[in-house]
């Protein structure tokens, strides 16, 4: 369905953007890893995906934080592959604690990251997009970009604000043969969330899975984790022709955090 097809996927190297970079590979698309971490860890990672799936998989590093990393992302995935098709914007970081003591740092970092990496992103793939007639952009928002949470200011903001540039790159695209979406999940059990259940156990001085059934009960009436591979499959659906006309849209998968 989406063979010989090209993506950039940011934050690729674990969690939720590996998970999607393997089922967009799984699909026959070529992908470009981006993330940060270990070098030799990444490569491994990067030739493992290849050789599972048999598709052309390279590593940028661009720091999502630079302007100009992050457009040679971009300039480098179509000088590899031939053109950008898909664009998943997914890095993202977390910093939680109440605003009088947020550093501002962090505050600049999570909106750099979160946020206006994305704009950078599609600033410079949509005319690539454009010129072939054919793209899918999706942004991996959050539950926190339709509500809120104590404590996650920058986070909430930021993805608050990914949702509502989902919506205006729609509405710009619309006619051009071009999508864009966001995918807003709930609790998913990464690197990202397993600091924040061991920050929770600590406060509590509770065991680490008591901590993570506390968040669950709190937020997730499913009261299971969202996997990164549930997100993968949602990510290849919005990419498939059967979702020609979902533009602009926050597709939530979050066990029903957004429906109380
Ligand atoms: P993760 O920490 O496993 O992955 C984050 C990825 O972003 C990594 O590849 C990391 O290297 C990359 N990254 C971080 N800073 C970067 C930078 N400056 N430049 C380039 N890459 C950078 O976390 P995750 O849970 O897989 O998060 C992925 C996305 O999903 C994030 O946008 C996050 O906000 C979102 N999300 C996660 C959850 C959850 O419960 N885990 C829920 C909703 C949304």
């Amino acid at each position: 369905m989406l063979n010989g097809k090209v993506a950039l996927v940011t934050g690729s190297t674990s969690g939720i953007g590996l998970a999607m970079a393997r089922a967009l590979a799984q699909s026959g698309v070529n992908v470009m890893l981006n993330g940060l971490g270990d070098a030799d860890e990444i490569e491994k990672t990067r030739a493992d995906l290849a050789q599972e799936t048999g598709q052309e998989i390279g590593y940028h590093g661009a720091n999502m934080m630079k302007e100009d990393e992050i457009v040679d992302a971009v300039e480098q995935t179509v000088k590899t592959f031939g053109s950008i098709d898909i664009l998943v914007n997914n890095a993202g970081i977390q910093h939680v604690s109440k605003i009088e003591d947020f550093p501002t740092a962090k505050w600049d970092a999570i909106i750099a990251i979160n946020l206006t990496s994305a704009f950078h992103t599609t600033k410079a793939a949509l005319p690539h997009m454009r010129k072939s007639g054919w793209g899918r952009i999706v942004n991996t928002a959050s539950a926190h970009g339709l509500v809120a949470s104590p404590f996650k200011s920058a986070y909430v903001a930021a993805k608050h604000g990914i949702v509502g540039f989902t919506k205006v790159t729609a509405l710009e695209t619309a006619g051009a043969g071009i999508t864009c979406n966001a995918i807003n999940p709930g609790w998913v059990r990464t690197e990202l969330v397993e600091r924040q259940i061991e920050a929770t156990a600590k406060d509590k001085g509770c065991t680490v899975e008591q901590a993570a059934a506390d968040m669950l009960a709190e937020k997730q009436p499913s009261m299971d984790f969202v996997t990164p591979e549930q997100l993968g499959g949602v990510l290849v659906f919005l990419c498939s022709p059967s979702a020609d006309q979902i533009t602009g849209i926050s597709l939530s998968v979050d066990g029903g955090w957004t429906a109380r």
